[in-house]
């Protein structure tokens, strides 16, 4: 499936549930869940069926509009999850939070996933030393990502080094100026989707 392209909050309405998509917005009185708090579309307000399938659908996309990633690629992933050692849910939620892009924004490097997504594709930034512009890089343990040395003085990164870092940096990511260390995979209680993974699984399980 191709990437989405309409309206961004429109996902967050459907889902019903803060996705924080559009960065400093996100935060304002002008957020778009906030001032319709029902799904958008003819029958948004209509009443809900709640079915076993409609409640796991909904919890897939959730976790996948939260990260932006593409059904095909998500699919893929929880097929890696599956194969790894330990719980699926969790595995499959790790494999997301481990992409350059998210860890670009968990590092607040970028106002939302898709802003960080961005930069990454405009090769703003290196990991372990050489450029990287892949958003969906798995990283691991000890690798390192820093903002190009020529990108640092850029307008975008100046403003976003000089502001305080609006969101709590977790333990698993060690940033420093304009490098950060993947220290560890993230622990399932550091990891913030609003979702209950074991719905995905069963979800793709059936
Ligand atoms: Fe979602 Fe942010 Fe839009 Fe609110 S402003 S609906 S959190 S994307």
């Amino acid at each position: 499936m191709a990437r989405y392209t309409g309206a961004v909050c429109k996902q967050c309405r459907r889902e019903g549930k803060k996705l924080f998509l559009k960065g400093d917005r996100c935060y304002t009185n002008k957020c778009g869940l906030d001032r319709r708090s029902y799904a958008p579309g003819q029958h948004g307000q209509g009443r809900k069926k709640n079915s076993e399938y409609g409640i796991q659908l909904r919890a897939k996309q959730t976790a996948r509009r939260y990260y932006g990633i593409p059904e095909k690629q998500f699919h893929k992933y929880f097929e890696m999850a599956e194969k790894k050692v330990g719980v699926t849910g969790e595995n499959l939620l790790q494999l997301c939070e481990s992409r350059l892009d998210n860890v670009v924004y968990t590092a607040s490097w970028g106002k939302s996933r898709a802003q960080a997504r961005q930069l990454v594709n405009h090769g703003h930034f290196t990991v372990n030393g050489t450029v990287c512009n892949i958003p969906s890089r798995l990283l691991k343990a000890g690798d390192v990502v820093a903002i190009k040395s020529t990108s640092v003085d850029k307008a975008e990164f100046k403003a976003m080094l000089e502001e305080d870092a609006s969101r709590p940096i977790p333990q698993w990511l060690a940033v420093e100026g304009t490098t950060a260390k993947v220290e560890r995979l993230p622990e399932r209680e550091e990891i913030t989707v609003p979702v209950e993974e074991h719905l995905i699984v069963e979800f793709y399980s059936k």
